[in-house]
């Protein structure tokens, strides 16, 4: 089958490889019918995730249809329409059992997947745990709709839930890429008075006026006044910190009024400074992390039923061949591109 690689620093390339097998009870193989590009893949392929083993197969966001089972999987079978999560997780360690998926202590818990273990930029893909790690898709929901469900929706939708929203707040999101608006999403979902979101490039703030019209948004610039003068208490009751630059870290605990909630959902390249005396008195509570990625079931419940909608997002469709193709566009942001999706032969 074909899977896309990495070869070396800086090196992905379509190869040749045998069809994944089942290697334990619990693990599933899956045929890969939809497949799209995340960040983490580009941050694998310029060499900043040292964990990321060269050979491996590329790809954490995928849905398939699953092929084969282990004699342990209870919760697929073969035939069934799934969404693969990006975090492969046991269900039954301490972290698992409190929801901190993320934190799973089995070797392979975590982010694996197209990691250290092969993943899904291919036609086959081998899913350990299955009955965490595969989601059946409803009947009604296409794998367009569902695309997204096991990394980036579910980052958005975990991001959402940790950050407390109510209908009285102000919310600030930080980052309007396909994390950010899916972040956006998942916090309409909570209802707040209102929700601002800050982006730099002008094709995001175009597509976020022309599909969320009710959202406010504003450039980094300007965004702390506007953000006091469109809140009801000197700045946002929740920040959600989505962009992962230079300066957003401290854009996000500037534009919270005291006692907000700012949620760290950005991986930073560089360390940020934590300037302690400056926020004294401000009282600000914290929250960061990578997603726990355990609520794929109620996510794709919301778009059965029409609450949540990512398609927009998926602005390019490329087939495995033409993988190459997606990454150039994807990479280097060219035609306004948000995700692409990679169709499955
Ligand atoms: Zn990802
Ligand atoms: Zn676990």
């Amino acid at each position: 089958m074909l899977a896309y690689t990495y070869i070396e620093h800086g090196k992905f390339g379509l190869l040749e490889k045998p069809i994944p097998v089942l290697e334990d009870a619990r693990d599933a193989i899956v045929r890969v019918t939809l497949g799209s590009i995340c960040t983490s893949d580009l941050h694998i392929k310029h060499g900043s995730v040292p964990r990321a083993v060269p050979g491996i197969t590329v790809g954490h966001e995928m849905v398939g249809i699953v092929e084969q089972v282990g004699a342990e999987v209870e919760s697929v079978k073969p035939g069934d329409r799934v969404t693969v999560n990006v975090e492969t997780f046991c269900g039954k360690c301490f972290f698992c059992r409190h929801g901190y998926v993320n934190n799973c202590t089995d070797t392979n818990g975590g982010w694996a997947l197209g990691c250290r273990i092969d993943g899904g930029q291919a036609e086959y893909v081998r899913v350990p745990y299955a009955d965490q790690g595969l989601n059946r898709i409803p009947d009604t929901v296409s794998d367009e709709q569902a695309l997204l469900v096991g990394d980036v929706l579910a980052t958005g939708f975990w991001a959402a839930r940790i950050s407390e929203i109510t209908e009285e707040d102000t919310v600030l999101i930080i980052g309007a890429g396909p994390t950010g608006i899916c972040t956006l999403l998942c916090s309409m979902l909570k209802k707040p008075r209102r929700i601002i979101v800050c982006e730099q490039s002008a094709e995001r703030i175009r597509f976020v006026r022309e599909h969320y019209p009710e959202v406010l948004v504003i450039g980094p610039e300007n965004c702390k006044d506007f953000v006091r003068k469109h809140s009801d208490h000197g700045g946002a009751d929740v920040v959600l910190e989505v962009a992962g630059t230079e300066d957003t870290f401290r854009l996000a605990w500037e534009c919270a009024r005291p006692n907000a909630i700012v949620t760290i959902v950005a991986l930073y390249d560089q360390p940020q400074l934590l300037p302690l005396p400056e926020m004294y008195g401000k009282n600000l509570v914290f929250k960061t992390g990578g997603v726990d990625g355990c609520d794929c079931a109620e996510i794709l419940r919301l778009i059965a039923a029409g609450q949540i909608d990512t398609t927009p997002l998926i602005t390019h469709r490329f087939s495995l061949e033409e993988i190459d193709e997606a990454y150039r566009i994807f990479e280097n942001r060219l035609e306004g591109v948000i995700k692409v999706a990679i169709v499955g032969r």
